[in-house]
């Protein structure tokens, strides 16, 4: 393939765009790879294209080796299925919803669990069916709160969504390894510097789950790294909390035991102990959990549980949606003050501060609710709440915030804090999905069973950022071999046609030989422009035509190293190759 800067759809700038925080971002619209289109939403253009392409391709191969087997759907689709697992509702402000003509509600897709789960219910009954991993590469759209970083945030992206079927949890341990092994090849091809951190507290139990974190200081995720291979996002981090939290007088029950993702089994037996007396109802969304207080003198209280580090959930929509009608004004807090515990009890995480216990406790308890420390430092008091009425909590949270030099929880050292991007996020989902949409096959005894399931995913538009991100200099992009628009880069200069001939050859010769040349032939373009645009573009081998082939020879310089090299004219093809 041979591309010429003559007629190439690309116009290189010499600011960087005014709107560009990072330097991805500045360098893929300064080069000319992508153009901002909406807010959140870029258009790629011919080079940026064809490293998304190359991107994709690693991804598609990877995913392909594995067994996993590709499909497409609409980005566009209804809210049925996103009712039935709740998360329509608790998508939040994220989900973009719309109406068609007849009023009839949709969703574009953020992500499509619903929809793989029901596509293999439509054509699957039996355990012979299963294992099964599918997959897609597809526009994802999400309503983020800050688009920001051109691609590595967006509310317009592509990702590489898979899902895996099975039977039991033995089956899905092994998809799961699998994925995380496709994973590692994917990261490696492409050449991303990745960390596994583990996205969920193991001390809990719970589903299995991890992310691959670019490190980068402009990351949004924070994870810790022990010396002795500890890693995690800090999100993840269980804190302990101490057994004897000073609630004079208050039953001792615990919540400890509650996976982080509670169950509503566990959660309904720890409202038992901790409210004998009352008859209980319970409701249970996919990341959040609702119980419902029934009290003799038929009273109702939700206790509104949420799976900590997941900001977007937000607990009064929950509730809303569990029992709209009959959420009782939460009005005599100091009756049930373990509520509380309950919320910050085991729920609590690595990062926790005033924020996050906001978050975690219900607000209504919030409201009316002075703040005394807010403080975020382990070992000491993070927070009291004082009721309007007469209660104080003194909440002592052992290690509230993470810091660097805590010791890890696994004793493998003290843990040094540092900021990634999430490039891919591996997860075991269990049976909320398959139960929700009753997705389930017959076993080798005929016995229905519900399928288990994994949902793991690669951002494959912020990889192309990632890439540049972590590959740039102060010169421009600096593209490694495998996803780079072109192999090499041509630059003939000067204005004597036998330069321009002698470029033109070698450039046929390089495409012959399977690669692909990004050959800049412009006629009237100063040397020091096209010199400048080829350190800009950042193909991995530049070679220069120019003053050297009087002498028969030409210049091969290694974009990332810089080292230049003269090479005899007819050893050009070779020194590239
Ligand atoms: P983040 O923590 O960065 O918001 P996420 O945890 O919400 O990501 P997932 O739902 O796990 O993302 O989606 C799988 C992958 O999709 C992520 O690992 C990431 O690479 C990519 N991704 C998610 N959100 C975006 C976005 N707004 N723009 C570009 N890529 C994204
Ligand atoms: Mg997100
Ligand atoms: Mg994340
Ligand atoms: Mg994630």
């Amino acid at each position: 393939m041979l591309l010429r800067m003559s007629t190439l759809f690309l116009r290189t700038l010499r600011d960087d765009p005014a709107d560009a925080e990072v330097p991805s971002h500045r360098l893929l619209v300064r080069a000319g790879y992508i153009r901002r289109a909406a807010p959140g939403g870029f258009t790629w253009l011919p080079l940026g294209y064809r490293v998304f392409r190359n991107v994709e391709r690693v991804v598609r191969e990877e995913m392909d080796a594995m067994g996993a087997q590709e499909v497409h759907f609409p980005a566009l689709l209804p809210r049925e299925p996103y009712e039935a697992t709740g998360r329509w509702t608790e998508y939040g402000d994220n989900l973009f919803r719309l109406k068609d003509r007849r009023g009839v509600d949709h969703l574009l897709g953020p992500t499509h669990e619903e929809m793989f789960t029901l596509l293999v219910k439509d054509l699957y009954s039996s355990y012979k069916d299963l294992p099964l991993s599918l997959y897609q590469i597809q526009t994802k759209y999400r309503d983020e709160a800050r688009p920001r970083a051109g691609l590595l945030r967006g509310r317009e992206f592509t990702m590489k969504d898979s899902y895996s079927f099975d039977v039991d949890d033995a089956g899905l341990d092994r998809s799961y390894a699998a994925h995380r092994e496709a994973y590692i090849k994917i990261f490696d091809r492409l050449g991303l510097d990745y960390v596994i951190v583990s996205a969920m507290s193991g001390a809990m139990g719970g589903s299995k789950s991890e992310e691959f974190l670019h490190p980068t200081p402009i990351g949004e995720d924070t994870f810790v790294r022990s010396p002795g291979g500890y890693t995690a996002n800090v999100e993840a981090v269980t804190t302990v909390v101490p057994d004897e939290i000073p609630f004079d007088g208050l039953p001792a029950a615990h919540v400890e035991d509650t996976p982080d993702t509670p169950t509503i089994d566990t959660l309904v037996a720890v409202a038992q102990q901790l409210f004998p007396e009352a008859g209980y109802t319970a409701a249970s969304t996919l990341k959040n959990v609702v119980v419902t207080l029934v009290h003799p003198d038929g009273t109702r209280e939700p206790l509104v549980i949420g799976l900590p580090g997941d900001r977007e959930v937000d607990a009064k929509r929950l509730e809303a949606q569990v029992a709209p009608a009959e959420v009782a004004p939460f009005d005599d807090f100091a009756k049930h003050p373990l509520l509380v515990k309950g919320y910050i009890g085991p729920q609590v995480l690595g990062s926790t501060n005033e924020a996050k216990i906001r978050y975690l406790v219900d607000p209504r308890v919030v409201a009316g609710t002075r703040w005394i420390t807010g403080a975020n430092e382990p070992g000491k008091h993070v927070f009291d709440l004082v009721a309007g009425r007469d209660f104080t909590w003194d909440g002592v949270i052992e290690a509230a915030e993470v810091l660097p030099g805590d010791p890890a929880p696994d004793g493998s050292g003290p843990l040094e804090l540092a900021r990634g991007v999430e490039m891919g996020h591996i997860f075991q989902l269990g049976r909320k999905y398959a139960e929700a949409l009753d997705l389930k096959v017959l076993d080798e005894n005929g016995k229905l069973v519900t399928v288990t399931m994994g949902s793991y995913g690669v951002g494959v538009s912020r990889a192309v950022a990632a890439i540049a991100e972590s590959t740039h200099d102060e010169l421009g992009l600096v593209w490694p071999r495998a996803v780079a628009p072109a192999d090499v880069h041509v630059v003939a200069t000067g204005k004597d046609p036998a330069i321009f001939e002698a470029a033109e050859a070698l450039s046929q010769e390089l495409v012959t030989a399977g690669l692909t040349v990004l050959y800049d032939d412009r006629p009237k373009v100063s040397p020091g422009v096209k010199f400048k645009d080829a350190e800009l573009l950042g193909m991995p081998t530049i070679v220069t035509v120019g003053r050297g082939l009087a002498e028969g020879t030409i210049e091969v310089r290694d974009r990332a190293t810089g080292e230049r090299e003269e090479v005899p004219v007819a050893e050009a093809a070779a020194a590239v190759l």
